[in-house]
């Protein structure tokens, strides 16, 4: 429970920190309270690159607060919890992209997912988010990409862009590929008014079901604008505040399937553990070596281009 003090306490320590807090949807509730934007990955790191504070407090997991110090270099970056990682970041092997750089020279293009380690990315040649992945694949001058790490977001890119050859790798994020097309269709059944908005994280049975597929802002966005009065939201529960505040009034219903999605990593950034890292200014995240950097720098840079276009 925030108290009125306790908000008064982190306005005085983002002050005299010039610090701004960034959260994650996946975030608990409360953290994304304290927060001065809560957005989804794409959103962030956008953001993080053009805001004047001297200090960011990153309330994500690590990758993000990782993002934002390789395009923020001279800022300090802190994260309420530095354990806090994403798994599905780390499931690339750098022995799959040489293959496939040997395999196919000039002509393939290395897109990791903005969810991944700062190595994965130096070894990469442009990040995407599940927001701008289909419009920055199908952009690529190269006919075969190499698609790391999330291979459900990699074949939901195929599917999309079906002039290329579109290579998966085998990560995948554990949260959404537990959600299980039976799951879904229990849900279905039992509100079959609701229309089935779902993350390309998920499994693709899961996603067939689905109405409409997109990134956590567009899920958001799909709820707010679309006429059913119930939504079957396949992906993480930490955005059902989000949900619930953009569409108050509206008397719309949003379910989750019985299992909860929730990511053990992301609720690891509770209040506390925020308040703790203002008031003591700990967690701070460090640039990887300067070669690693330049080069992951560089992927995210192509990023920013691509997807402003
Ligand atoms: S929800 Fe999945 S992809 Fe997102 S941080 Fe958690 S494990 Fe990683």
């Amino acid at each position: 429970m925030l108290t009125e003090e306790l908000r008064a306490e982190v306005a005085r320590l983002k002050r005299e920190r010039d610090a701004v807090v960034l959260a994650h949807y996946y975030v608990p509730p409360e953290t994304q309270e304290l927060a001065d934007h809560v957005g989804d990955s794409f959103a962030l790191a956008r953001l993080a690159a053009t805001l004047p504070n001297r200090t960011l407090v990153f309330a994500g997991v690590r990758f993000m607060a990782e993002s934002a110090k390789l395009l923020s270099p001279e800022k300090t970056v802190l994260m309420p919890d530095v354990t806090a990682d994403c798994p599905m970041a780390h499931m690339v092997r750098r022995e799959t992209v040489d293959a496939a750089r040997r395999q196919y020279g000039d002509d393939v293009a290395v897109v990791c997912y903005v969810n991944s380690t700062a190595e994965v990315k130096s070894w990469s040649d442009v990040c995407v988010t599940s927001s701008n992945a289909v419009r920055i694949v199908r952009a690529l001058p190269q006919r075969n990409v190499l698609f790391v790490p999330d291979r459900h977001l990699g074949r939901y890119v195929a599917s999309q862009v079906p002039e290329k050859n579109v290579i998966l790798n085998d990560g995948f994020c554990p949260i959404h590929q537990a959600i299980s097309a039976a799951e879904v269709e229990a849900l279905m059944a039992q509100h079959p008014d609701a229309a089935v908005l779902a993350h390309p994280e998920c499994g693709p049975e899961a996603l067939a079901h689905a109405d409409v597929v997109g990134s956590t802002a567009e899920i958001i966005a799909a709820a707010e604008a679309g006429s059913a009065s119930a939504y079957v939201i396949l992906t993480v529960d930490g955005v059902r505040g989000e949900l619930e505040r953009r569409c108050a009034g509206s008397g719309k219903r949003f379910y989750f399937p019985a299992t909860r999605p929730s990511c053990p990593d992301m609720d690891r950034i509770t209040s506390e553990r925020l308040v703790a890292c203002l008031r003591e200014g700990t967690g701070e995240v460090g640039l990887p070596p300067e070669d690693v950097a330049a080069a992951a720098r560089a992927t995210l840079d192509r990023m920013l281009e691509l997807g402003a276009r």
